[in-house]
């Protein structure tokens, strides 16, 4: 089954018991037993929910793996991985990642004796300077939030293997209609399903997907006994949000590209961060494992001025101020005083994140219409 027909039937069936073709929205905490633990594989909605069966099972398809696990949050998936090592591990992770992933790693999980190495990746070696014998995890997120940055999954994965870590990867910004890390040798995929994957702004959840009978088996336990599972309502929305994900992202990429090059071009802007561009400096490596480049881009403006970036931000009119991304509809974003604003500036501008970058998540909108907007927007600085 090719990627068009997988987001719409891999491994969906119709409702057992009416045929209907969407699965019912499973509004049920429990399930009546024929005898004490006789019963027809639910029992209670927190182990299992059948409206949530459905999108795990489909979460698995379109990321060709095997087991899929559905969450209340992105961050919900994220503490469920992390669970799986104890006090006195360690984790590699990029230093270019999602706000919240930083805060739980930093403010949760370090209390609790795991340590946390953030490192460039842009050169994947790199990872094996921080391996030591407590080494257990390896977090890579690409294209990373917000500097748009590509991390080669492959190297990574080399390394990995060779050190016998876990890789993880949050496939949030490129989705598996661009991307595939189980294929390329990932353990485990991450998404915040809060954004493309539910597609429509409506609904806050995260997934996990892997090929690995044995990690899937512990990350059930977790699931199960930390309980962040997410509700039947909201299985129903990101399951239909997944059958147009492949319509929805082509156009995410065609309209991601007309605005990049806008961008590029014009005399306020000073650069413009999208791995479409031959001088990005990954873009040989981003044309390799994805299969086009996305609607995420950042840029900043000539002067680097904070208050630049809050005009931008406060006089477009079809893009929405807006934390988030991924609906159909454009969401631009401030990252320094936004998503970003849980990381020390110092830490912060180490990485890109200054004070003018301004964050875009281009909708499925009239690609005219948005540049439009930024015409106008843009001529007020
Ligand atoms: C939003 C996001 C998360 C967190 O997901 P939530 O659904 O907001 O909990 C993690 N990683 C990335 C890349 C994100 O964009």
């Amino acid at each position: 089954m090719k990627f068009n027909t997988k987001v719409i039937h891999g491994k969906q069936e119709h409702d057992p018991s009416t045929g209907a073709v969407m699965p019912p929205i499973y509004q049920t905490s429990t399930y009546a037993q024929i005898s004490p633990g006789k019963h027809k594989g639910y029992e209670y909605s927190r182990s299992a929910n059948p409206t949530r069966t459905a999108l795990e099972n489909s979460f698995a398809s379109i990321e060709n793996g095997e087991f899929g696990l559905a969450f209340g949050s992105g961050l919900a998936a994220i503490d469920c991985v992390v669970k799986l090592l104890k006090s006195g591990d360690e984790v590699i992770s990029t230093s270019d990642l999602y706000g919240g992933t930083y805060r739980i790693f930093t403010q949760i999980f370090a209390q609790y004796g795991i340590k946390f190495h953030f490192i460039g990746m842009e050169n994947a070696e790199n990872i094996e300077n921080y391996v030591n014998e407590n080494t257990k995890m390896v977090w890579v997120e690409t294209p990373t939030n917000p500097m748009l940055n590509i991390i080669d999954i492959k190297k990574s994965v080399e390394i990995s293997k060779r050190h016998n870590l876990l890789l993880v990867v949050d496939n949030t910004f490129a989705t598996p209609y661009l991307q595939n890390p189980l294929d390329l040798g990932a353990d485990v995929v991450m998404h915040s399903a809060t954004k493309y994957l539910g597609g429509h702004s409506d609904v806050v959840m995260g997934a996990l997907i892997t090929n690995d009978k044995e990690i899937a088996d512990r990350l059930y336990f977790i699931q199960k006994s930390s309980g962040a599972v997410c509700g039947p309502m909201d299985s129903f929305l990101v399951l239909r949000g997944i059958k147009t994900l492949h319509v929805r992202m082509q156009r995410h990429c065609e309209n991601g590209k007309a605005i990049a090059e806008y961008l590029a071009a014009h005399p306020k802007v000073e650069n413009v961060y999208w791995p479409g561009f031959k001088t990005h400096p990954n873009h040989e490596i981003a044309k390799e494992q994805m299969r086009d480049f996305g609607g995420m881009i950042s840029f900043t403006t000539v002067g680097n001025k904070m208050e630049d970036a809050i005009k931008i931000v406060e006089n477009l009119k079809i893009f929405t101020l807006a934390e988030s991304l991924g609906g159909v509809e454009s969401l631009i974003g401030h990252p320094a005083s936004m998503s970003h604003a849980s990381i020390p500036k110092e830490e912060r501008e180490r990485i890109g994140v200054v004070d003018s970058l301004i964050r875009l998540s281009i909708g499925i909108e009239d690609k005219e219409d948005l540049i439009q907007d930024f015409e106008q927007a843009l001529a007020l600085l």
